[in-house]
């Protein structure tokens, strides 16, 4: 199949893009941040926590707390569910990027469920545990944060992601040459794997990344990125990434949102000494208060997301100087960034303070001017 290029946007596309993101970002906020507070809120002031804690513990026996976990979750995807099928799927069929019907949707959504449950019970109901067990059950919680997201990180490409996409290994010779002499080039020799996903029977949406550690890790392209994009484009992607991977992202992350536990925490105590007995629950170890706790620190992520998207941009920027110092393709990133927006019907300059709070990459403008501003400085 040919693909034109260099890409030029579409200006059509990019009038659309302006309409979809915003109802995107407004769907988000509502449903994944400001729907939990009320709920958690909810929860608290009509004593249903304490209801839902008094029964699992009538009925759980030992099993009381991933009882009430387990019902907290169900209702909170139950009050979610519909705005989720909504921005998810009916939204995504409007604007032509879904390829799901509504069984396959559902299938993933039960996935999804499935998959929340099989992580969240047994974690919270470690955390309740560790809390009944130590004062400094907080400094553990920070440790062991590292050890549980390095296991899910080196599961991750092998476990979770083959459960939502089917994958075959990437047989394009000429392409797999180029990857490989580009992480040769830069010095990474320890990638030995190229997967494809399968993203094209779910949405029309590219991407790229990498994943797994040790053993696992693996570079995984989208069938829509090696189908829909020049193989230079596709190289600077992968550039891209590998920039992440070199700079030690992930880890970075891992450590930051570690060393937010302790303080989290620490608040959280205060929180629950000063207003736990408003609410009828007993302390920070009682499973009654797992909305307090989970209001708390969604108000302190809340609080934090500016800073946090703020360096996340910075880390994505990193990867893009990166990828060009790695390729040398001016032409074909600027060209992959138009193509990957008109595609994913991003909008490519959004107001300066919906970015800051809400963006974890720059916007493709940003992108596109700072890549030739690169190219400017570093002419041969
Ligand atoms: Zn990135």
């Amino acid at each position: 199949m040919a693909v034109k290029y260099p890409y030029e946007y579409d200006p059509k596309k990019r009038k659309i893009a302006k309409i979809y993101t915003k109802t995107k970002i407004i769907n988000g906020i509502f449903n994944s941040m400001l729907l939990p507070i009320v709920f958690f809120i909810v929860l608290l002031y009509s004593g249903f926590s304490v209801a839902i804690s008094d029964f699992s513990h009538a009925f759980g026996g030992i099993f009381y707390v991933p009882l009430y976990v387990f019902i907290f979750l169900t209702l909170l995807t139950v009050v979610q569910l519909p705005l989720s099928f909504y921005s998810e799927f009916v939204y995504e069929h409007k604007y032509g990027l879904s390829n799901q019907n509504v069984f396959a949707w559902l299938k993933d959504f039960f996935k999804e469920l499935a998959l929340s449950y099989v992580i969240s019970v047994p974690l919270l109901t470690g955390l309740y545990v560790l809390i009944g067990m130590t004062p400094l059950w907080y400094v553990y919680a920070a440790v062991l944060y590292i050890v549980i997201t390095v296991f899910f990180d080196y599961i991750y490409p092998i476990v979770i992601f083959p459960i939502f996409y089917k994958t075959k290994p990437f047989e394009n010779e000429k392409m797999r040459k180029r990857i490989f002499d580009i992480l040769d080039k830069m010095g990474v020799k320890n990638i030995k794997r190229i997967d494809v996903a399968c993203e094209s029977e779910k949405s029309n949406k590219a991407n790229a990344c990498f994943a797994g550690i040790g053993g696992s890790k693996r570079v995984i392209l989208f069938d829509t990125l090696v189908d829909g994009f020049t193989a230079d484009e596709v190289e600077t992607v992968v550039a891209h990434e590998l920039g992440h991977y070199v700079h030690k992202d992930i880890m970075r992350f891992t450590v930051i949102e570690s060393l937010k536990i302790i303080p989290v925490f620490l608040v959280i105590i205060a929180v629950f000494d000063r207003y736990s007995s408003v609410f009828g629950i007993g302390g920070v170890s009682d499973i009654a208060g797992l909305p307090l706790l989970l209001l708390v620190s969604s108000v302190i992520e809340l609080v934090l997301m500016g800073p946090m998207m703020a360096y996340s941009r910075k880390r994505e920027k990193a990867a893009d100087i990166f990828a060009l110092e790695a390729t040398g393709k001016v032409d074909a990133q600027v060209s992959c960034e138009k193509r990957l927006s008109d595609m994913n019907l991003s909008d490519d300059s959004v107001h300066p303070l919906v970015e800051y709070f809400l963006f974890s990459h720059p916007c493709t403008k940003k992108r596109i001017e700072y890549t030739r501003k690169w190219e400017q400085e570093n002419k041969d």
